[in-house]
């Protein structure tokens, strides 16, 4: 399998309750490298342009004002197959459902409130790159 890139965003909840590290250690025990790595605060209509594919969901008003609603850790991490292997370690999107050992099953405190995002395709992946990080900052 290919090398890939792949953005992560550790979710306000997550930064809230001081996970940073303990997320990151997941990413690098499961082999992904965080080649990139920088803590904002986005603005609503920021989320909401950066989640905009999801603009017709009932959950999209709430979703762009829990992620405006405290830091969050943008990143881009790197590694064999990275976008499947990312989606692997944060788990299922409702922890609920999220297998053991997960991001998600570890941490996340609903279905919305859920520690981290992960990119899905290689498609979105570059786009969601692009959207928080210039080539410069991408350093493999
Ligand atoms: P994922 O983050 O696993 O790729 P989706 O792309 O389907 O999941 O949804 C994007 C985000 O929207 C989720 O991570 C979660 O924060 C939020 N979300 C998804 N489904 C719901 C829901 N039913 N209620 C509230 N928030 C939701
Ligand atoms: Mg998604």
């Amino acid at each position: 399998m290919a090398i890939e890139r792949t953005l992560s965003i550790i979710k306000p909840d997550a930064t809230k309750r001081n996970l940073t590290g303990k997320i990151n250690a997941k990413f690098e025990d499961a082999g992904l490298r965080i080649i990139a790595q920088k803590r904002i605060q986005l603005t609503k209509d920021q989320a909401g342009k950066f989640y905009a594919v999801h603009a017709a969901r009932p959950f999209y008003d709430e979703l762009c004002e829990f992620m405006a609603s405290g830091p969050v850790v943008v990143q881009v991490l790197e590694g064999e197959g990275a976008i499947g292997k990312n989606r692997e370690v944060m788990g299922a999107t409702n922890p609920a459902d999220a297998a053991a050992g997960t991001i998600r099953a570890e941490f996340a405190e609903s279905v919305g409130e859920n520690s981290v995002h992960g990119s899905d395709a290689p498609e979105t992946a570059a786009e969601e790159i692009a959207f928080y990080f210039s080539d410069l900052e991408l350093v493999g």
